[in-house]
């Protein structure tokens, strides 16, 4: 049986030519920085972003610890919102390993942090009571606030202050080229801002494993040392990386597709019955491939299943979801490289027969 699976981006498995390419790496010891593959694919991605250097790290997690250590110490303070990934979902690894304190401040819808929120919670640097604020930590797009894409002109703006009051800002662009994508701007539009930056070529790129952290080559120097502290320091790793240049040589403009895929999905579950998603909605912005939806509550009242049965009878008719969030009544569904324009038709359909029970 073949599962249409909306849980994530990150289930897509790589395709025969991926593969082709990883099989066919030329690789080194990359401790001793000697895999060319994996140089390339840290140069093209720096080039990408406008950095001078490029890290490749196991994964956004710890491409995003591994950036926190860099820029702060132990009793420094991060400010995160309380929606982002890092907050939510990193299992607290800066305060765990590095001993960072954070900050943390309310996210708009919009997947922002108010400026003067941001402005009011940078510490005075002469109070001896208080940590140094070290970190800003953006979110492009946004996860937990739908898949969003960050308006180009705010990270600009927290740039701007950061740099006013002695700290950095760290973008988790973990998504950042459907974010270029959706808007139609190079990444540099986002990522020129910010003094280091994570993307993941393992959600929507579709590759198996990876992400590269990019910033100065000073930063990359200090970096570099806390992944091998981190058990990150790998070594014929070009294998993988292989896969990351194919990605981005192939899997980028075809980002388009998902989130044609996804406004479609959005538009079917906000014309069924005892469904609402805001990813049906225009913004200023833009949406990309993530959609999560809301049973309401009165559909539940008069019968309709909540999260969790919903999933169940999703499973039982092929299509995965993820229950998410504690109120019971919210789901996500992504598009990512494994799902057709059919596929979608056929989630809508077993979606309206779940809702019905029938
Ligand atoms: C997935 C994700 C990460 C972490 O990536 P992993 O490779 O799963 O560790 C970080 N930030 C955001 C916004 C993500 O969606």
């Amino acid at each position: 049986m073949r599962w249409i699976d909306l849980r994530s981006d990150t289930v897509t498995r790589p395709t025969e030519a991926m593969r082709r390419a990883m099989a066919e790496a030329v690789v080194g010891d990359d401790v001793y920085e000697e895999d060319p593959t994996v140089r390339e694919l840290e140069e093209r991605m720096a080039d990408i972003l406008g950095k001078e250097g490029g890290l490749f790290v196991a994964s956004g997690t710890m491409g995003n610890l591994t950036a926190l250590l860099t820029h702060a110490g132990r009793g420094d303070e991060l400010i995160v919102g309380h929606l982002g990934h890092t907050f939510l979902y990193e299992v607290g690894g800066s305060a765990g390993l590095g001993g960072i304190h954070a900050a943390v401040l309310e996210n708009a819808p919009d997947g922002t942090m108010p400026l003067s929120a941001i402005a009011d919670a940078v510490r005075n640097p002469l109070d001896i009571h208080a940590p140094r604020t070290r970190v800003i930590c953006l979110e492009n797009t946004h996860n937990r606030c739908g898949g969003i894409v960050l308006d180009p002109t705010y990270v600009e703006d927290v740039a701007r202050l950061a740099r006013e009051k002695g700290a950095v800002v760290h973008l988790d662009g973990a998504r950042l080229f459907n974010a270029s994508r959706a808007l139609g701007v190079a990444p540099t539009r986002w990522s020129a801002a910010a003094d280091s930056v994570m993307v993941c070529l393992s959600k929507g790129l579709g590759a198996p494993v990876g992400s590269v952290l990019c910033g100065t080559r000073d930063f990359v120097r200090s970096a570099r040392r806390i992944r091998k502290m981190l058990g990150g320091g790998m070594r014929q790793v070009g294998i993988l990386a292989a896969a990351g240049l194919y990605a981005l040589d192939h899997h980028v403009e075809r980002l388009d597709e998902d989130h044609t895929n996804a406004r479609r999905l959005a538009a079917g579950i906000a014309a069924t019955p005892g469904l609402s998603s805001l990813q049906a909605e225009p913004t200023p912005t833009a949406w990309t491939n993530l959609v999560y939806f809301e049973i309401d509550a009165a559909a539940i009242r008069s019968g309709a299943p909540d999260a969790a049965l919903l999933a169940r009878r999703l499973r039982e008719r092929g299509v995965l979801a993820s229950p998410i969030g504690k109120t019971g009544r919210e789901l996500r569904m992504v598009t990512h490289l494994d799902v057709t324009a059919k596929d979608i038709e056929e989630a809508l359909l077993a979606l309206r027969s779940a809702m019905k029970g029938t």
